[in-house]
């Protein structure tokens, strides 16, 4: 244990349960940091927990109310534990903690804590007024949360493998008429240059090869450095490329409007940049881009494609997409289909259109019925399959650097991710892991490749 986590005779136990997206597990993972100073340490059986955390999400109806249900378990097994155990208090984080904190405390009496993303760091003390009475906290405080919480710690890293999630902004100003994001994440904000590069050397001492910088809008990053001046995402990627250990930086979730010219060069300048790009559009339809308020059209988004891939040909592309926006007619869909047919997707996510209260979109009323959104769901993930499929395919036969990050499914098979981000499954010596190696790609399955290591010896970039 470090002196960042006395080993306390009375240690206690945080079980966390994650949903959503990459930047929640982030920010498990600076919560179990932020506790571990205070007696906590993570565990996986809710049964030996004296805190039990909801991290949860809000960007869809059904990811919000999943939320409820799981409170009422939680609850069930508390009561129904022997008389007396040991206290467990109940938690919920994140955005619908931030959306319907007050909902919450009124629907699911046994929470004791409420708090929403921007407080993670006053758990400890929010924890402690909690043992008194419940506690709701959902203030957006002008204090830089990032500034308080304790950077990752090694010991906890080193068990999160050789790739690692890097928060670097947080907060969204763009207000697309569908997305609660600005509301529950608050503001833009960039982290400082110097805390980003501190929190990635950290990483990197810790074994860490492969970041992932995340935002709600990350190619909108604009940090300060160290002249005080803004650094652009393009830049910022400059940086931690010269960081030792960082083989291979990544970044997610970017706008097409923020996809500037210093991005895309680093695309074409830097190999540690990964050739993968996820780049939602949400419709091919210019009504509907402009009744989502995306501030872009379809022929400006294919633009876009094309000077990405005229300064790195191979780029991976991904998207989001959804379906049955209010007013979207089946032409309104078709040109949706039809961009994803020209695109070439490797991947993509779509989903259903989902009301969100106090969002522009939910006072609209030419709403789409379910069955027709269920349709056109059906149609485009279809398609969308097709796209990925050819992608793999497209793959077989190619030499490529994979990062060989765990042990296989099978005895004497490993996993590693290609540059493309896909799952690569190859025969071959667990005691590999951890290199980043080239392979030949020999086959595909559904959802991943196989391949081989062409040399053990070589370490390919
Ligand atoms: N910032 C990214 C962008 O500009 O597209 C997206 C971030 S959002 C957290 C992730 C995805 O959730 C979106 O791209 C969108 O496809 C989907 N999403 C957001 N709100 C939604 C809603 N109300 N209904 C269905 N899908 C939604
Ligand atoms: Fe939500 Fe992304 Fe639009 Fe921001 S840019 S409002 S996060 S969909």
């Amino acid at each position: 244990m470090s002196e960042n986590q006395p080993n306390l005779p009375n240690a206690k136990k945080v079980f966390i349960k994650t949903y959503g997206c990459q930047m929640n597990v982030y920010d498990s993972d600076r919560m179990t940091d932020a506790l571990a100073p205070h007696g906590y340490s993570p565990t996986q059986d809710m049964g030996e927990a004296d805190l039990v955390l909801l991290n949860t999400c809000h960007i869809r109806e059904k990811a919000a109310e999943k939320v409820y249900s799981e409170l009422g378990r939680i609850r069930d097994f508390r009561n129904e534990r022997e008389p007396g155990a040991k206290k467990m208090l109940i938690g919920v984080a994140g955005c619908v903690a931030q959306a319907e904190g007050e909902e919450i405390m009124a629907r699911a009496p046994a929470v004791d804590l409420v708090f929403g993303p921007q407080s993670y760091h006053r758990l400890p003390e929010l924890l402690s007024k909690a043992q008194t009475g419940r506690v709701i906290d959902t203030e957006f405080p002008e204090e830089d949360k990032f500034a308080h919480l304790p950077a990752a710690r090694k010991e906890v890293t080193i068990s999160r493998g050789l790739t690692a999630f890097l928060t670097v902004q947080e907060g969204c100003d763009k207000f697309c008429s569908f997305c609660v994001v600005p509301y529950t994440r608050g503001a833009e904000v960039s982290r400082p240059v110097a805390q980003v590069l501190a929190e990635a050397r950290g990483l990197a001492d810790a074994g860490v090869r492969e970041i992932t910088l995340l935002g709600q809008n990350v190619n909108a990053y604009h940090g300060l450095g160290a002249d005080g001046q803004p650094v652009s995402l393009g830049a910022l990627c400059h940086m931690l490329a010269e960081i030792d250990g960082i083989e291979r930086i990544r970044y997610t979730t970017s706008h097409p409007r923020d996809m500037d010219d210093e991005l895309i060069a680093a695309h074409r300048d830097l190999p540690e940049l990964m050739p993968y790009l996820h780049l939602p559009v949400q419709s091919g339809s210019d009504s509907i881009l402009k009744a989502m308020n995306r501030k872009h059209t379809a022929a400006q988004y294919f633009e876009i494609i094309d000077r990405i891939r005229a300064a790195r040909p191979d780029m991976a592309i991904s998207g989001d997409f959804i379906v049955g926006f209010p007013g979207e007619t089946d032409a309104d869909f078709a040109a949706t289909v039809e961009m994803v047919r020209k695109i070439g997707y490797a991947s993509a996510f779509s989903f259903k259109y989902s009301t969100r209260p106090g969002t522009p979109g939910a006072q609209m009323d030419n709403q789409i019925e379910e069955h027709v959104k269920a349709e056109r769901l059906e149609v485009l993930q279809a398609e969308i399959t097709r796209q990925s499929q050819a992608f793999n395919a497209g793959c077989v036969g190619l030499t490529m650097p994979v990062l060989i990050d765990k042990p296989g499914r099978n005895p004497g098979q490993v996993s590693g991710r290609s540059p493309y981000l896909q799952p690569v499954h190859i025969p071959a010596d667990p005691g590999l892991i951890g290199q980043i190696l080239p392979v030949e790609i020999v086959g595909q399955a559904k959802n991943s490749l196989e391949g081989r290591i062409i040399t053990a010896n070589a370490k390919a970039v």
